[in-house]
């Protein structure tokens, strides 16, 4: 399945002078000497220097071969062959490592799929914002809770959600590795079980969609996608995408202490497959990732690189994008695809330093820039930005994934968070029309969601109004689509495809 090179990647192999000179400075603690935005205060050094120095002990908690696999895959998505689907909670909690809680979020994730694989006629690339989604940005470093000024909630890899637990605890860095493992473990355990076979029916559950119109509309697409399933069922058909499911991992690269210590020097995986975890798609599969469109591969092979282990996929936040700032630092020097956020606040021009500095060696799907502009701003921001990196070296090379979650968000008169799903769908329909217009692909979503039936979102086809969000709001930090929002999500996306 070897493809041709890309027109766009230049015959030289060779990385700039400048750009192989910074690559040669750069060592996993090498951010440490930069100026770094939303770092914590530890109150004990020597117990984070035991924390960290146990956690470098550790095994990792993914293999090089699945972030391997991933890049061929986010390679395929920038290349418009593939679609990706990114979801999880905003903040995910310990608490949540819970076989429910897993299988439920597993479940709408390959629930979409189906639906996006039907309407995109691609296949989909599935990340889960899980198994160590711990770490949050805060606006403000203190908040005032029941008339006390107390530090704000972090996140759980350093402090506890409940007032009495707000000091930073650098042992929570070793249980983030523990519950990260777990749910991995689970997710891996539930995938080689069988959860993930897509022929198995689903209850597709449309009856809380009121609006007719859309109710048949659903409907339509759900018993075209049942019939083929009852018809490759039939005829015994065993095509990869519903055999085979990858999941792979994903959380914010926030705190770099945790990342540097998971962050190891491993040899590239040349061949081998990640024994019978099904987990990721063994790299076996994904033939190009030694083809010459690669120029890393076609130039001297290294034998070893830098993979932080402990997720496949990390994204650079919006609070903490600085080009000269750690965390650029970082995630310049690991083989991990990342993932930048996008924003109002990010000038057309550090884009392309972002994609110089992140990506020197051009490779498809290593960067994927996550936009995130708001509906009122997605129209006129997005063709700008999208021309800056299209119409530079970089063409082609990036994976463009709208998150239609962050620039939505709003506070009702009695100071609750939330978003509009109609906010929600408007952006992304704005980047689908906007991409299709300047001749980019929209590669993939980005989405906070949940598999149970939460109220956090207004709007959607149950309608679900201010009155309604006191039911069932349990985030502790963003509002997430619930299963039925999520779904519908899917299928407006299936529909603007399939068109
Ligand atoms: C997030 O993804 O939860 C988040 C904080 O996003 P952003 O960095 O885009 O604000
Ligand atoms: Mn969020």
């Amino acid at each position: 399945m070897a493809s041709a090179p890309p027109t766009h990647i230049p015959a030289s192999t060779t990385l700039p002078l400048d750009a192989a000179a910074a690559a040669a400075a750069w060592k996993p603690d090498s951010w440490r000497a930069k100026p770094i935005k939303q770092s914590p205060a530890y109150p004990d050094e020597v117990k984070l220097r035991r924390s960290v120095a146990e956690l470098g002990r550790m095994p990792p908690l993914v293999h090089p071969s699945e972030i391997d696999a991933l890049r061929a895959h986010l390679r395929d998505v920038a290349e418009g062959k593939a679609f990706l689907l990114q979801g999880g909670d905003c903040a995910e909690l310990f608490d949540y490592c819970q076989q429910e809680a897993i299988e439920s979020k597993i479940k709408l994730l390959l629930q979409m799929s189906v639906v996006l694989i039907w309407g995109t006629n691609k296949r989909v690339v599935r990340i889960g914002r899980m198994a160590g989604q711990y770490a949050k940005p805060r606006s403000s470093p203190t908040e005032i809770v029941n008339g006390r000024e107390i530090p704000s909630f972090r996140g759980d890899i350093l402090n506890g959600y409940h007032e009495d637990e707000r000091e930073i605890d650098p042992n929570r860095l070793l249980k983030a590795y523990h519950h990260s493992a777990a749910t991995l473990n689970f997710i891996r355990s539930a995938i080689a079980s069988g959860i993930a076979d897509l022929r198995h029916p689903f209850d597709w559950g449309l009856g809380h969609v009121r609006d007719p119109v859309l109710k048949e509309k659903y409907s339509e697409i759900a018993r075209s996608i049942q019939q083929t399933l009852r018809f490759l069922h039939v005829i015994n058909a065993r095509p990869d995408e519903l055999e085979t499911v990858d999941i792979f991992t994903s959380h914010e690269g926030l705190l770099l202490e945790y990342e540097e210590a998971l962050t190891r020097h491993l040899p590239k995986p040349v061949s081998h497959s990640p024994g019978n975890s099904r987990i990721a798609t063994p790299l076996t599969r994904s033939p190009r990732l030694g083809s010459v469109a690669d120029p890393s591969a076609a130039s001297a092979p290294k034998t070893h690189d830098y993979y932080d282990t402990s997720a496949h996929f990390l994204w650079i936040g919006d609070r903490t994008r600085q080009l000269d700032h750690a965390h650029v630092e970082f995630f310049r020097g690991v083989a991990n695809p990342v993932g930048v956020k996008v924003g109002p606040s990010t000038p057309a021009a550090d884009l392309l330093s972002l994609l110089r500095a992140l990506n020197p060696r051009r490779e498809p799907g290593k960067v994927t820039l996550i936009t995130r502009y708001g509906a009122a701003r997605v129209a006129e921001l997005l063709p700008l930005h999208v021309r800056a990196v299209e119409g530079s070296e970089y063409k082609g090379c990036v994976v463009w994934q709208c998150d239609p979650m962050h620039g939505n968000t709003l506070s009702t008169g009695t100071g609750i968070k939330t978003r509009r799903f109609n906010d929600i769908y408007r952006e992304l329909q704005e980047s689908l029309r906007i991409h299709r217009e300047q001749g980019s692909v929209l590669g993939g979503v980005h989405l906070e969601l949940t598999g149970d039936a939460v109220t956090e979102c207004l709007g959607g086809s149950e309608g679900l109004d201010e009155d309604d969000l006191s039911t069932n709001y349990t985030s502790f930090c963003d509002p997430r689509l619930n299963e039925k929002q999520a779904l519908e999500l899917a299928f407006l996306i299936a529909d603007h495809f399939s068109k």
